[in-house]
């Protein structure tokens, strides 16, 4: 795969990291051992954090037991698990996700859509069987329980299931019901299921491993018409190219694991204990909208703490050495996004290594890092997988959009944040710090984007339309972080900051829309922003603007001419500024609308020009080439800023090349 390796379920393998070997630093070596505090001992329970008033509608509520049986790599569940009707008018029947039957055979859509098994997967399949599901009167429910396809109608798909109810949950009443489920892990596959270590020891992240209730949108919530005359379930099947979509509730969760086991999951840990070869760890967690959890004999324990919030490390043995670097990269993900977004309202971060495919994932407080042994420090891969993790506990943590049908709304706007977190902290080699090839994580969101067919791909579109993997993940990542990258260099910083801001303080807990993150734009910058929204946000269209003229000619009087040319090669518009350098150091800007396909903007000077640029002070990073932005008098005698400008141009062509081998 040729995009970006954050969230992608199949991540691609950088020709960066593998192959290269970097001795450990013993001074390094030392510094983690100061740093490993203590292997989770006995039962300290920690100090539940429970917040004092709901901070969300607390649509749902999951009370669960699970156990994982380690030599079948199956959970079972079970517990109780609630919805409450948020409408206005009966709902006679409910819709959960089983997310893990996407992986139960090769004709389900995520399989089907993903273009088969990997090799060697024959074992590794995964399911979830309902095997008791009563209402509290205690209504069998199961005989009823139907699977349904609402986007593609492949009946072998069982990633949601209907379930009529005997009579109409009322207006405000909440439904529990009694459930018990057998899971069965796959091989790691989406960010979940087990895998063995090399030495033998079992690794599983459960996440989407329980039945889950989909999301009940009532009229004048997200796209449903305040005028419906009723609400309607959004909940989509598992797609290849999908994330997850839940309503924000409680969740109080019993994981029983064989005894040894290191445990991490959502939430506040509130009791452990161990009897009969088995631990028990008890998990609180409330206003998130999910719970995710991994266990492992293998896990490191660090441990570390940020203001308010305690951090825990979950290693892999192999990277023991690596402790310090993750914590650093959590203080620098958790600083930036406070700083930039707001603040990080739970008390609790799990940081995992986990293994393979799984790394690169976010829950509510728990996040799938990832390194590797003898990661080299100029390659900053794993702190910016860490800071981009961190930073979904905003952009789909609190900030609960749809991600099956806008995925930019959480990849995008955090990618943007990412790049700005990096950036910020780390300058301009955030990403590769190489001495004369820097390349930050900005920079490199936008060459993914514009370097093979920008014209394809809205930002807005159901996450399983993009033609490919590759394309849901260019278009999802690196253009939206573009495309808001190039509103921010159109408002300012201080403005985006400020949207940031308020879009966290009004939607956060809540389920925003593109629509709503414009209104707030547009509220904030007090102006309409339609003129850009509708062709970079919902369209397709591809901003290049170039000079492809300048000419200089003497008057009789001994004054200079210079006259620019300059185009718009594509058909995206954007304002444009024209900056016209003069042999003697000076320059002048001129303010292009840039509506004509082109237009030629003469100069009267007593010195003569050398140099013309549009965007010169790099703000509109949707212009997709760069190189063609500037033309120098090829006469000139200001070898520095002709010295300057082919350096630079030098650097542009080895980004693109760089930006290949991805
Ligand atoms: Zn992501």
């Amino acid at each position: 795969m040729s995009c970006f390796p954050l969230c992608f379920r199949n991540p691609p393998r950088s020709r960066f990291i593998r192959g290269f070997v970097h001795p450990l630093c013993a001074w390094r070596r030392l510094l983690a051992l100061a740093l490993a505090v203590m292997v989770v001992a006995g039962s300290s329970a920690q100090r539940p954090t429970i917040f004092d008033a709901p901070q969300s509608s607390r649509i749902v509520s999951y009370e669960l037991d699970v156990s994982l049986d380690s030599a079948t790599r199956t959970l079972r569940g079970e517990g109780r698990m609630a919805w409450r009707n948020p409408g206005a008018v009966p709902v006679d029947s409910l819709q959960l996700h089983l997310y893990l039957n996407a992986f139960k055979s090769d004709q389900t859509t995520f399989m089907r859509e993903r273009g088969g098994t990997l090799p060697g997967f024959a074992e590794g399949w995964g399911w979830i069987d309902i095997t008791r599901l009563e209402t509290q009167a205690g209504a069998d429910l199961l005989e009823q329980l139907l699977f349904i396809q609402p986007d593609d109608d492949n009946a072998a798909d069982q990633t949601v299931a209907a379930v009529p109810m005997p009579s109409p949950v009322l207006p405000g009443e909440a439904v529990t019901l009694t459930v018990a489920f057998e899971a069965k892990l796959p091989r790691i596959l989406a960010r979940t299921g087990y895998e063995v270590r090399p030495d033998g020891q079992l690794f599983v992240m459960a996440a989407q491993w329980f039945p889950k209730f989909g999301v009940y949108e009532i009229p004048g919530q997200r796209y449903v018409p305040p005028d419906a005359p009723a609400g309607r379930w959004n909940a989509h099947q598992f797609h290849a190219n999908s994330e997850f979509y839940a309503d924000f509730g409680t969740y109080d969760v019993t994981i029983d694991v064989p005894a040894g086991y290191v445990v991490g999951a959502t939430g506040v840990r509130v009791e452990t204990s161990e009897s009969d070869g088995r631990r028990r760890e008890r998990y609180k967690a409330e206003d998130v909208h999910d719970f995710a959890w991994t266990a492992s004999p293998a896990f490191l324990e660090y441990t570390d703490h940020w203001r308010h919030v305690n951090l825990r490390l979950l290693l892999q043995p192999e990277h023991r050495g690596q402790a310090r670097r993750h914590f650093d990269a959590a203080r620098i993900a958790m600083e930036g996004y406070d700083r930039m977004v707001g603040t990080y309202p739970y008390t609790t971060l799990t940081l995992v290594d986990g293994l393979g495919a799984s790394n690169g994932m976010e829950y509510p407080t728990l996040i799938l890092c990832g390194t590797r042994y003898g990661a080299p420090r100029w390659f900053r891969l794993s702190e910016l997988v860490l800071i981009h993790e961190f930073g979904h506990q905003y952009f789909y943590g609190l900030l609960a959009s749809n991600e099956f049908e806008e995925a930019w709304l959480d990849e995008g706007i955090n990618s943007y944040v990412e790049s700005k977190v990096m950036d910020g902290h780390y300058g301009p080699g955030s990403l590769v710090d190489l001495p004369g090839m820097p390349i930050g994580s900005r920079a490199a969101h936008r060459l993914l984007y514009a370097k093979d067919a920008p014209e394809r791909g809205a930002l807005v579109t159901n996450s399983w339309e993009y033609a490919s993997a590759a394309e849901y993940g260019k278009v999802s990542y690196s253009k939206s972080a573009t495309v808001l990258s190039t509103l921010e260099g159109y408002l300012g910083w201080p403005l985006m900051q400020k949207i940031l801001h308020t879009y966290f303080e009004r939607w956060r807990f809540r389920h925003p829309t593109t629509r709503d993150f414009q209104a707030v734009a547009e509220e904030v910058s007090v102006q309409d922003l339609d003129w850009f929204f509708a062709p970079y946000v919902y369209g397709t269209q591809v901003l290049d603007y170039a000079v492809t003229d300048l000419e200089t000619s003497q008057t009789e009087d001994g004054w200079h001419t210079t006259r620019v040319r300059v185009e718009r090669l594509r058909d995206g518009v954007f304002p444009q500024v024209l900056r016209v350098a003069f042999a003697d150091g000076t320059a002048q800007d001129t303010v292009w609308d840039g509506q004509l396909p082109a237009a030629t903007f003469t100069f009267t000077h007593e010195i003569p020009a050398v140099h013309a640029r549009i965007d010169p002070d790099f703000l509109v990073a949707l212009d997709i080439n760069r190189l063609n932005n500037g033309r120098a008098v090829t006469h000139s005698r200001a070898f520095g800023l002709r010295h300057t400008f082919k350096f630079t141009l030098w650097i542009q062509y080895a980004l693109h090349m760089l930006a290949s081998l991805f």
